[in-house]
């Protein structure tokens, strides 16, 4: 089965990582999927984005990382992707991607599925925006980020 994880990994967080990492125990195939949404301010570029998740993932041989401007169910079944994987961290992550997923199916012409798979305790509290916060204070988000991404984040802040 090849399945994708969609997002703006901006940046990627431990978080993230932990869904990949059980996804690519799962799935034969995994492709991290960077969206652009031109309704959001990032960070990082998309080009900045991808270059941290190929670092962190260059040792999974079954994930790969892509960027996709369209619409996501397109990406999906020019992929032939069987499944998009989301990341259920509290009820108000459910509530806003059951209705994308409900969205996603029905505009795909019932073929594309989407999968939940619920964070790690340690990371449910986790987000790209938390880690941007706190590092914009000059906190040090090592233990939230991989070691990469928080010497990336420094640079951004300094
Ligand atoms: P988006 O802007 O599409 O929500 P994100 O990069 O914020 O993109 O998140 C991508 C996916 O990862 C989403 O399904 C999100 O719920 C999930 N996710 C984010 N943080 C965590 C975490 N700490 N643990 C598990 N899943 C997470």
């Amino acid at each position: 089965m090849r399945v994708i994880y969609p997002g703006s990994f901006d940046p990627v967080t431990n978080g993230h990582l932990d869904i990949i990492s059980r996804a690519s125990k799962i799935y034969d195939e995994v492709i991290v999927c960077v969206l652009i949404n031109n309704s959001k301010n990032y960070l990082f570029t998309m080009d900045e984005r991808i270059e941290m998740l190929e670092d962190i993932l260059y040792d999974y041989n079954n994930v790969k990382v892509a960027k996709y401007s369209g619409l996501l169910i397109d990406f999906a079944k020019e992929n032939q992707a069987d499944a998009i994987i989301r990341g259920i961290r509290a009820v108000s992550d459910y509530e806003t991607e059951l209705q994308f997923a409900q969205m996603n199916k029905v505009y795909s012409g019932g073929v594309v599925e989407t999968l939940f798979m619920v964070a790690e305790p340690k990371y449910s509290y986790l987000s790209s925006s938390i880690v941007k916060e706190i590092a914009s204070f000059n906190r040090d988000v090592s233990g939230l980020v991989p070691k990469n991404v928080a010497n990336k984040i420094k640079n951004k802040f300094n």
